[in-house]
């Protein structure tokens, strides 16, 4: 069981916003060699807006309802930009799928991202319309492109702050996306990370995880997404944002609970000097 430190450690990150579940967790943080974090509601806001769209009105309601079945940041916004909608006359009986990491499916639509229509006749058309930099989403139905969303997202500036506080310590911080590769060097760049993996499945995240640990590193994941679960649950120290999915909360040992990765950066300050105390 936890001594009275650890206690104290865990009940200060609690009134300063990052909630631990154990003393274990409180105590590994500081000893973390490498941290890997999503992108997507993590190092930057998910609040994405729509800044281009291609699709006639039927599609475009099929589109509206199947992204209401989803809690994704894109399905948020894509719900909102066209709230307006009448949705009446929809087939609303079949089921609507998620796939983690690539989009939605519903009978022979499909909604997600660019890769995942590699195998289509002619996806080329309205994939050349996606803008470089963006996350850029197409709408595919009986095996044939027919709509294209192009998003925009921002960076969470304490996460800029937090990144460079993180590496001045020593720990190498690495983005997991499963967004696209323009996007993913964009983000990077802007938060100052050099290493990064885009078009990542869930898989894929737990992979860098286990290959870093079979190296002998402490790795930390920080993510947000049902997508990030999996490699939450696989990482030394899995740390979950507050505004993110039940699932990614559930399968970490800590929470961001306002979502400011500076509080978990002085988190991390206080395993590293409860550390000292204990050694
Ligand atoms: P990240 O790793 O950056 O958080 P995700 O793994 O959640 O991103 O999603 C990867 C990609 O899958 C998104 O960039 C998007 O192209 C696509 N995607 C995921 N969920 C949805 C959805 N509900 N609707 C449309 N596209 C989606
Ligand atoms: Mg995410």
């Amino acid at each position: 069981s936890a001594t009275p430190a650890t206690l104290s450690a865990i009940s200060n990150g609690a009134r300063n916003g990052v909630l631990f579940k154990g003393g274990a967790a409180m105590e590994a943080l500081s000893t973390m060699d490498i941290l890997y974090s999503d992108k997507t509601g993590t190092l930057t806001h998910g609040d994405f807006q729509v800044v281009d769209h291609a699709a006639d009105e039927e599609i475009l309601k099929e589109v509206i309802y199947i992204e209401q079945q989803s809690g994704h940041p894109i399905a948020e916004a894509i719900v909102n930009r066209f709230k307006n909608l009448d949705l009446e006359g929809l087939d609303k009986t079949q089921p609507v799928e998620e796939i983690p990491g690539s989009g939605m499916k519903k009978g022979d639509i499909k909604v997600g991202k660019p890769s995942a229509f590699n195998d289509y006749d002619d996806p080329m058309d309205y994939m050349a319309k996606g803008i470089s930099g963006n996350t850029n989403i197409i709408v595919g139905k009986n095996n044939q492109v027919v709509g294209y969303f192009s998003l925009a997202d921002r960076v969470r500036k304490e996460a800029v702050h937090a990144v460079r506080n993180f590496q001045s310590e020593g720990i190498q911080v690495s983005l997991l996306t499963g967004d696209n590769e323009a996007v993913a060097e964009r983000v990077a760049e802007e938060v100052g990370i050099t290493d990064y993996a885009a078009g990542c499945l869930p898989e894929d995240k737990i992979r860098y995880v286990n290959e870093s640990q079979k190296k002998g590193k402490v790795a930390g994941m920080i993510g947000d997404g049902i997508n990030d679960a999996p490699a939450l649950a696989n990482a030394d120290i899995g740390i979950a944002m507050g505004s993110g999915s039940s699932i990614a909360m559930e399968s970490s040992e800590v929470v961001i609970v306002k979502n400011n990765l500076q509080k978990l950066f002085y988190s991390f300050k206080l395993s590293h000097r409860l550390n000292r105390i204990i050694m």
